[in-house]
């Protein structure tokens, strides 16, 4: 069985192929990089256009494959930005018709998670996803993905990016900040904001660019930013796995490149005698994430028709009956 996986909520249109039984049989991704600005959903959504047929021609000959021998497509239903989901989805559903496949529309998020689950081999992990616009703490429980904590405000990559953008790093401005803050050497206080296990990045924000304007040095910021802000995520992160008691941790979403933040999370799950691992070449946005994905729900009895296949712009993580 051949599974295709396409992605497309925000920013990186991904292709991903898989011979049904989770081996990766092509990754193609193919990312927007706004000219100035942040993420603008329509222009994103033109990338994704212009680019969906060559990504997909792409993955089919790293595969070797023709869309013939295609048995499922996979696609992003939810959440992320509309017209970008609308573009996916559009894309999918021709291709479903045109070539007689079954189509499947699977959660973002979940996907995320799932990726690491194969990975890792881990079967009950507690979750820290962390993306643009996501940061969440999750744990399976009674066939739902519960969220034990999130942000209230901004996901901490938008935090990252909106920061990185108004002190002239181009997006997004996560993996530049990384770099910078290995040269930081002065610790800056900013806001550290947890309730329980829900954190607030839109403070942490503000003071750091109020610090920027009256000349506080760039990599000072960036290293203070990231202390900070990963230390928040460790917090609520430790404090569901004390409760919960997961054996396994597992790191996902975009964030999770950092290696920073895989020390420290690492740090925590080894104090709880927990298991770490993290999806290292699929932490971003991807199309072999849903591919393994629609393949779990189909091996579950998930099947969809054309009219199941709305886009679910602000679908959660625990919208979603977990069958498989
Ligand atoms: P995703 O939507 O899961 O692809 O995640 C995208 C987010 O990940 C963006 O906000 C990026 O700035 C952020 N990101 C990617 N690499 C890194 C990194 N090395 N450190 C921090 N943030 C990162
Ligand atoms: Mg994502």
């Amino acid at each position: 069985m051949i599974v295709l996986g396409l992605e497309g909520t925000a920013h990186t249109l991904g292709v991903g192929l898989n011979d049904g039984k989770f081996n990766v049989l092509a990754d193609v991704r193919k990312s927007y990089a706004p000219k100035k600005g942040g993420i603008h959903p329509r222009d994103s959504s033109q990338h994704m256009v212009d680019n969906m047929r060559p990504a997909l021609d792409a993955a089919l000959e790293q595969a070797k494959l023709t869309m013939e021998d295609v048995d499922l497509i996979a696609f992003s239903q939810g959440p992320g930005l509309g017209p970008c989901l609308r573009t996916i989805a559009t894309a999918a559903r021709t291709l479903s018709l045109a070539y007689h496949k079954p189509v499947i529309g699977v959660n973002h998020c979940i996907a995320h998670i799932e990726v690491g689950n194969v990975l890792s081999g881990f079967k009950d992990p507690l979750v820290l996803y962390v993306s643009g616009a996501n940061s969440q703490v999750i744990k399976l429980k009674d066939g739902r993905y519960r969220v034990f904590g999130e942000t209230l405000d901004v996901g901490i990559g938008n935090m990252l990016d909106k920061f990185g953008r108004e002190a002239g790093l181009s997006h997004p401005a996560g993996p530049k900040i990384e770099e910078l803050a290995r040269n930081g050497k002065n610790f800056i206080e900013l806001p550290y904001v947890v309730k329980g296990t829900d954190l607030s990045f839109s403070g942490m924000l503000t003071a750091a660019l109020q610090k920027f304007e009256k000349g506080v040095p760039l990599e000072d910021l960036c290293y203070s930013i990231q202390e900070i802000s990963f230390a928040m995520l460790c917090e609520v992160t430790e404090r569901a796995l004390a409760h919960v008691k997961a054996k396994e941790v597992i790191l996902t979403g975009g964030v999770g490149n950092n290696k920073r933040l895989q020390e420290m999370v690492r740090l925590v799950a080894e104090e709880h005698n927990a298991k770490f691992s993290f999806p290292a070449k699929y932490m971003g946005d991807n199309g072999v994430m849903i591919a393994m994905l629609g393949l779990k729900m189909h091996d579950a009895g998930v099947r969809m028709g054309i009219e199941d296949t709305v886009v679910k712009q602000s679908q959660r993580t625990d919208d979603i009956e977990v069958v498989w």
